[in-house]
């Protein structure tokens, strides 16, 4: 049996490797390595891919993060809402802009953002008077989408922008909506072990608003106007590379491929871990990219113990809610608020999951768990 990783890129070499290198000499005779004609293409083919009508490649999930809230004049005095349970991005963005993260539990099957608590928490901010409600960035857990319907009728009502944070589920869908289509702008992430990753970093904006849609192609350019050096606003370095483009549209031609195996294998540690886990509920109509396969068992650290001692990667994504970042002290909040994310966060644990798990892999890594089960 191949040794186990957690992310294979090496078994993925094996497929794409020879045309990812002769994409990256392309490049290198071409030479424009910034805004090259393959930031362009991929742009044009991502827009293909998910049927958003514009797409901005850029420099990373964070910066596309962070460049959203810019181009929609997010900050001091402005609350914006999201989960607890997500990687520390998506609210660092929030807190770097002067504006708040305002944390909402998340619910504890599907672990994305709850809407019933949503609203009461625009109702608690809104009773403050402090802040003003600015957005809602839903997070698309582990490449769950989240539940974008409620959340944009509530958005509606108290006239928030959603912002989708689908830095993990790029190729997931709800009916045939495909993920980074379901908010007012939503971006992904090309960090290498992202579903879709490249060879550093890179991420991608997607909306069909076309002021705003002008707006981050400014500020992705230093805030440029019609010209380089004509600056109309503050922006950023935010451009993606033209060599990550080029590997990312070579991986694309695999994508569906891939994310069809990723589906099998779930399938398969579903089946045999059946009843001795949690796993995270995926609702009728829903399809995830497994960015992670997690599942919930107060027999965590045995699990852990033996999943280690074969040999077997395993990951805790979050062991701390962000509320409880030393990083967010200052927004002063305490263990018991958000009870569902911090008992996820005690209770979850992400095993390897990437499209080239063997047969062989997965009935080891599976016969082990119910091994510390028994
Ligand atoms: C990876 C990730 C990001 C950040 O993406 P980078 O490309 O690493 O900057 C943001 N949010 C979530 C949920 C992520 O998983």
């Amino acid at each position: 049996m191949e040794k186990i990783e957690f992310v294979d890129l090496k078994a993925q070499g094996f497929v794409i490797g020879h045309d990812i290198k002769r994409a990256i000499d392309r490049v290198v005779s071409h030479g424009r390595f910034i805004m090259g004609p393959e930031v362009h293409e991929l742009e044009e083919k991502l827009s293909r891919f998910t049927k958003a009508e514009y797409v901005i490649s850029c420099s990373s999930g964070t910066d596309a993060l962070l460049m959203m809230l810019m181009a929609m004049g997010i900050g001091p005095g402005d609350a914006v809402f999201t989960s607890p349970f997500t990687f520390i991005a998506t609210a660092e963005v929030i807190s770097l802009l002067g504006a708040v993260p305002v944390f909402v539990d998340i619910d504890a099957a599907t672990f994305n953002i709850d809407p019933v608590k949503l609203e009461q928490e625009i109702e608690k901010v809104k009773k403050e008077s402090r802040l003003t409600p600015k957005a809602v960035i839903p997070v698309d857990i582990f490449g769950l989408p989240a539940e974008y319907v409620a959340i944009t009728e509530i958005a509606a009502k108290y006239d928030l922008k959603v912002i989708g944070d689908a830095a993990q589920s790029l190729g997931a869908q709800i009916g045939d909506k495909k993920a980074c289509t379901m908010a007012h702008a939503a971006s992904t992430s090309f960090y290498p072990a992202k579903p879709l990753g490249c060879y550093g970093d890179g991420g991608a904006i997607f909306t069909n608003d076309s002021s705003l849609k002008e707006k981050l192609i400014s500020i992705r350019s230093h805030g440029k106007g019609d010209h380089k050096y004509n600056n109309v606003r503050l922006g950023i370095n935010g451009r993606m590379d033209t060599l990550q483009a080029a590997i990312v549209i070579q991986k694309l031609k695999i994508f569906k491929n891939e994310l069809g195996k990723r589906e099998k294998i779930a399938q398969k540690y579903k089946k045999r871990l059946h009843g001795l886990v949690e796993f995270q509920k995926i609702p009728h109509q829903y399809t995830t990219t497994w960015a992670q396969f997690s599942f919930v068992s107060k027999e965590r650290s045995k699990i852990m113990a033996k999943l280690e001692a074969g040999k077997i990667p395993c990951v805790i994504y979050y062991p701390k809610p962000l509320h409880l970042q030393e990083a967010f002290f200052r927004l002063k909040y305490k263990n018991g608020d958000f009870p569902v994310a911090e008992n996820i966060g005690d209770t979850i644990l992400s095993i390897p999951m990437h499209p080239y798990l063997g047969d062989d892999q997965i009935d080891f890594i599976t016969d082990t768990i119910k091994l510390a089960l028994q």
